[in-house]
This record gives C-alpha cells, sequence and structure tokens, in this order.
C-alpha cells in the first residue's frame, strides 16, 4: 500500500466544477442589503471583477481554468493524498484512512486555489489594488502572495485577536509586500463605530469584511476580494476534490465518509462537491461531514435564512446559516473558523439533508491533532484540527462497531504559524468555551426579517 498517492502535473484539473446546475432546489439569490430585491450583477460591481461576478452567477457546470492560473497551480498542485498507515495503527482497527494534504501550498494552506484565480481576474480587469480581510492570517498570505505575482497592491484587515497572537503570519503578508492592519481599525467608518462600542473587542471576520468591503466600495481602481463563502470561491476550491477522485480511484478506493472542517465553507466544499455530485449521481454514497468548532457552529445551532456577510450589514443579504451577522465568537485558536455565517451552498445542502455537520470543542481537536502530529508528521492548522478530530472519532467507531469503513478527509493547512494554540493546549490553558445560547439570541434579534 503506497503512503502517497500522487499525480503528474499532467493531471493537473483542467476546470473547477460548479455545484449550481446539480443541486436538487434552486440556491436563493443574494439581496441588496436595501430593498431586499434580489441582487444583480450591477449590485456586485464596486467589489469585484466581472470575470468573477459572472462565475459567481453561473450555471455553467464546469469552468475551464485559464493557462496563467494553471502555470501558477503547478508550483504545487496536484498536493499529495496520503494514505494514514501509521494512525491507522495507532487507533487500531479496520478503519483505512486517507487525508488530502494543502499544507504543501507556498503558503501552506488550500488559500491560494482561489487567492491565485481572483488576483489573475482582477489584474486582467485593471483593478490596482485588493483589500482584504483575514482571521489568522492564512487568507491573507495567500492574497498577498497570489497580487506579488500578479502585481497588485495589497491591504489587509486581520481582526485584532489574531493580529496579537499570530505576529509571524503578519511578517509573512509583508514578505509578499501586502500591508497589514489590525481590525477593528481606525481607518474606516465601520472600525471606528465598533470601537466606540467596545474598545477591547477582539474583532471578528465579519468586522474585518465591513472594513475592507467600505475601502474598496469607494475606489474604482480598488477591489474586495473574499476567502470563503462565495459561490466563485468555492468553486476555485473545488481542484482539491477533483484531484482526490483521481487519487482514490488509483487505489481503488470508494470512500464512506468525507469530511472537512467548515469556517465559511470553502476547503470543505472544494474537497466534497465533487464527491456530492458523485453521490447525486448515484455513483458513490458516503456520509459528507462539515466539521465546526463549538463556539461558533453555525450549520448545527444557526438558522437557515437571510442575513449580512458582514458585521454591520452592508455587503448583500445571504441565505445560509447564521448566527446573526453580530455576533463575536469566543476567541478559539482556530481563527479561520470564527464566523459567524455559513457559505449559501454548504447551507443549502445542509438543509437538504445531502451533507451533515457536526461542532467539537477545541480541547479534544487539539488532542487529536497531537495524536496524529505523532504518527503522521504534519502538526495541523488549528482549523482542520476539526477535521482530524472528527475522522479520528469516525475510525474509533469503525473499531468499536467492526466496520471496515474508508475515511477521506481534508488537511487544509499545517499549524506551522499557529504554534502558540499549541503551546496553549500543552500548558492546559485552552478554554472550551461554553455556548453563548445569550449573545447568539441577541445577535439573532438584530438579524433582518426577509419576506418569503
Ligand atoms: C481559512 C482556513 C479554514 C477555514 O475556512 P474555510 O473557508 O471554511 O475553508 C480552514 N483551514 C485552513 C487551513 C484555513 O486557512
Amino acid at each position: 500500500m503506497p503512503t502517497k498517492i500522487t499525480l503528474p502535473e499532467s493531471e493537473l484539473p483542467t476546470h473547477w466544477y460548479n455545484i449550481v446546475p446539480d443541486l436538487p432546489v434552486p440556491l436563493p439569490p443574494p439581496l441588496h442589503p436595501g430593498t431586499h430585491q434580489p441582487a444583480g450583477p450591477e449590485d456586485l460591481a464596486p467589489l469585484f471583477p466581472m470575470d468573477l461576478i459572472l462565475q459567481e452567477v453561473s450555471d455553467e457546470r464546469f469552468i475551464e481554468i485559464p493557462e496563467e492560473v494553471r502555470e501558477i497551480y503547478r508550483l504545487w498542485r496536484p498536493s499529495p493524498l496520503y494514505r494514514a498507515n501509521r494512525l491507522e495503527e495507532s487507533i487500531g482497527g479496520p478503519a483505512r484512512i486517507y487525508y488530502k494534504y494543502e499544507g504543501v501550498s507556498p503558503v501552506g494552506s488550500h488559500k491560494p486555489n482561489t487567492a491565485v484565480p481572483q488576483a489573475y481576474y482582477n489584474a486582467k480587469a485593471g483593478t490596482t489594488k485588493l483589500v482584504t480581510e483575514t482571521g489568522a492570517g492564512q487568507w491573507g498570505s495567500a492574497l498577498a502572495f497570489a497580487c506579488s505575482i500578479f502585481g497588485l497592491e495589497c491591504e489587509v484587515y486581520q481582526v485584532r485577536a489574531s493580529y496579537d497572537q499570530k505576529p509571524a503570519r503578519r511578517a509573512m503578508i509583508e514578505a509578499y509586500g501586502a500591508t497589514i492592519y489590525p481590525s477593528p481599525s481606525d481607518r474606516t467608518e465601520a472600525g471606528r463605530k465598533i470601537l466606540e462600542m467596545d474598545p477591547d473587542t477582539p474583532g471578528s471576520l465579519g468586522i474585518a469584511i465591513s472594513e475592507a468591503v467600505e475601502i474598496a466600495a469607494a475606489n474604482d481602481d480598488v477591489k474586495y476580494s473574499l476567502g470563503s463563502v462565495l459561490n466563485h470561491v468555492l468553486m476555485h476550491q473545488t481542484v482539491i476534490g477533483e484531484e482526490t477522485l483521481k487519487q482514490l480511484a488509483l487505489v481503488d478506493e470508494t470512500p464512506d465518509v468525507v469530511i472537512g472542517c467548515a469556517g465559511g465553507g470553502s476547503n470543505f466544499s472544494g474537497f466534497s462537491f465533487p464527491f456530492v455530485r458523485e453521490k447525486l449521481a448515484g455513483k458513490m454514497d458516503p456520509v459528507i461531514r462539515a466539521v465546526e468548532p463549538a463556539a461558533a457552529p453555525s450549520i448545527t445551532r444557526g438558522s437557515y435564512q437571510y442575513d449580512f456577510g458582514d458585521a454591520i450589514g452592508t455587503t448583500p443579504l445571504f441565505k445560509m446559516h447564521t448566527l446573526g451577522h453580530d455576533f463575536v465568537p469566543d476567541p478559539i485558536h482556530a481563527g479561520g473558523l470564527r464566523y459567524h455565517g455559513m457559505a449559501p451552498l454548504v447551507s443549502l445542502l445542509a438543509e437538504e439533508g445531502i451533507i451533515e455537520a457536526e461542532s467539537l470543542h477545541q480541547t479534544e481537536t487539539f488532542t487529536k491533532a497531537v495524536q496524529f502530529a505523532r504518527a503522521e508528521g504534519i502538526i495541523p492548522g488549528p482549523e482542520p484540527t476539526h477535521a482530524v478530530a472528527s475522522a479520528m472519532l469516525e475510525a474509533e467507531r469503525a473499531k468499536e462497531n467492526g466496520e471496515e469503513k474508508v475515511i477521506v478527509f481534508n488537511l487544509s493547512g499545517h499549524g506551522h504559524f499557529d504554534m502558540t494554540a499549541y503551546r496553549a493546549y500543552f500548558a492546559g490553558e485552552l478554554i472550551d468555551y461554553e455556548y453563548p445560547a445569550e449573545r447568539i439570541a441577541a445577535a439573532m434579534k438584530n438579524v433582518p426579517v426577509v419576506a418569503g
């Protein structure tokens, strides 16, 4: 049995997969924040270049990847699929475990899979600068890298809690030539408003999005770039799942369980949507599971309704699982999972029962991640510790029940810049925050009521 299942560069996918035409029910459209009418491409034009807007609303099943983008993808793609032989031994039992490893990208996560095409289409459209938010810094470093390749300026608003916890990511973002500010900042009206209400706020992805959107909307040649949630972002990530399908076929495996962690939903979707396609076509029937943190359990505890993508209500309204746009999750170490909502596509699939979701506390995910690291060598980023833990718990259940399950998960990135989180774990200082029922109820009161 091979340890690494690799594909030659000639097997790099030629197309992204757009799941929209395969959905069992139509995707509810985003709504204009003021009128609550369906938002058209012209509403998105101040923020995104037209090529990306057309992808956002496309119902074509496959969209060709430009050769300029494939050339950059080849720096790290196709990424390896590992058979977790030593982890299987350490757990015992009959389960076979595979993981797709996206930590081989230049910045150590799946995020460049979309940062590169986003920078490419912006450069092609004459954008001079991209503005964005970042949580843990993974997205900021991915976009900074992509902007450096296509000659764009890049400005990053980083969630305060992560800005303070992860100075190495800041330096990395600066190494690629971008500028970075902690969010909330006093550079935007949104930031100033939130600082006035709570000067000590740890910040949130929703707040940082408000700041970046405000700056992009005010300048014609400045655009905004989002690292997750939107349809086109999820679509760019499907190279992960397309490669994994081919790799599993090489070793004659069909998965019983497909697992990814979910913050905004991009790595989970990119990994799992090609499997959802095969499942809907009746070619396989795996359980497909999104794993979220107990501190921001949007799919498992949120409600499926229209809400804003940012914290102060400037973006369009998206029908999604939400905890309320002004809900600020506790400062768990998985900064990339601290988001109040979930991608509309993931939300719809969960609502239709095609995928399932689970939430885990960080002490458990880090306990499993350390066992994983000692067996496999790779130290997972705090976000994918959720996928690692769910896969290992699945393997433990398979052992108890004597089931020969094939478990496949996405290891979305390594944790080399997140070792303060592991230090906190080893010092016994990780906090498993209680379910913040009251704060979520308060935030849900501020979600606009949308007819229909
Ligand atoms: C950003 C990030 C996530 C969470 O974002 P999704 O859009 O849900 O994938 C997960 N893992 C890693 C490594 C990340 O950088």
